[in-house]
């Protein structure tokens, strides 16, 4: 076989190691943002619900797209965290809500570097007020399903930190632990009714305050994982399942169940509290469009948008969610460097 033949051949693994893991673990796990946006769509009101609930697939399909966004899409990353820290002592109290504010205070480069989840929220809203407004179906879809995944994303405490996986105190993988284990083995006992969506006066004020309580979390995720950490028998922390034909360490069902216990329902009250703020945020979009009237959109026969990505050189941005992604982003992108 010849060099550039083996090279290929080299990218074309890469990439299938790639795509099967961006595929199988993950942010509010790929798991929990599907489940958070199809879970919206009951909370609508009527004048809402049938449309939604018509491509209810398509919201839940395209809940995790953002994420795959990152690593095509430049500036993307930065829309989905927002590291509290980096704005020093009670940071929660001084950040400008309002984007405008921060960039007076901030260089909009600071900003970025350290996440600008909370605005990106609102801006996204605006989006999908407008589009709502024009009553383009596609963009009402597609932003729809984008907001759901931002707003689920502010409510998780690793997505508004520095130390987003743990790696700052020697937790690592507790990014993954947290959002998608725990939610993939406990989801059939979470009660998500949470009642009808409410219009909301300051969308910006609203997200804020989601992140001050995901931030308000955080202590006891990573306290507690510490905790358990020390008292648990070594050899019964992990286990070893098969994902996606990969052998992949996960934290033993032992283990989860007795980090839940300690965390007395914390990620079921997060989820349900991402459902209703995502089901608010949908409502108020419309309403400030003027309620316009849905059912008719219901007849265009159109192609609903198939978002592409590029992965043949993805971009290296930050992991949250565990080794498997890394690793592979990471060989991917020496393995083209050492190729040149
Ligand atoms: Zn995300």
């Amino acid at each position: 076989m010849s060099d550039r033949w083996k090279r290929k051949l080299i990218q074309v693994i890469l990439l299938v190691l790639l795509l099967v893991s961006v595929g199988e673990c993950y942010a509010w796990g790929f798991f929990a943002h599907r489940r958070i946006n199809r879970q919206a769509v009951f909370s609508l009101p009527p004048e809402m619900f049938g449309f939604f609930k018509y491509h209810i697939d398509y919201i839940t399909d395209n809940a995790i797209n953002p994420d795959r966004r990152r690593y095509a899409v430049l500036g993307e990353a930065e829309k989905h965290y927002i590291d509290v820290e980096a704005y020093g002592d009670s940071a929660l109290y001084k950040l400008p809500r309002y984007w405008h504010q921060a960039l007076e205070v901030y260089e909009e480069s600071h900003l970025r570097a350290h996440g600008i989840g909370p605005w990106n929220v609102y801006h996204v809203k605006l989006q999908l007020t407008n589009a709502f407004l024009k009553k383009d179906k596609k963009a009402i879809l597609r932003l729809a399903a984008d907001l759901g995944h931002y707003i689920a994303d502010m409510h998780v405490p690793l997505h508004t930190t520095q130390n987003y996986n743990g790696q700052l105190t020697n937790q690592h993988g507790i990014h993954a632990f947290w959002e998608s284990r725990i939610p993939e083995l406990l989801v059939d006992e979470y009660d998500f009714f949470v009642g009808q969506a409410m219009y909301i006066e300051r969308p910006q004020l609203a997200i804020w305050s989601a992140v001050e309580g995901a931030h308000a979390a955080l202590d006891s995720v990573l306290r507690f994982e510490r905790e358990l950490t020390a008292r648990f028998d070594k050899d019964k922390k992990f286990t070893y399942e098969e994902r996606g034909g990969i052998n992949t360490r996960l934290h033993s069902r032992p283990f989860t169940l007795a980090y839940h216990e300690l965390l007395d329902g914390q990620v079921e009250r997060q989820m349900r509290a991402a459902i209703k703020l995502v089901a608010d945020f949908w409502y108020t979009a419309w309403i400030d469009a003027g309620q316009p009237v849905l059912g008719d959109l219901l007849d265009i026969k159109e192609q609903l948008p198939e978002e592409k990505f590029d992965t043949k050189d993805p971009l290296p941005v930050r992991e949250h969610e565990g080794l498997v992604l890394s690793l592979n982003a990471l060989n991917w992108r020496k393995g083209r460097e050492d190729i040149g």
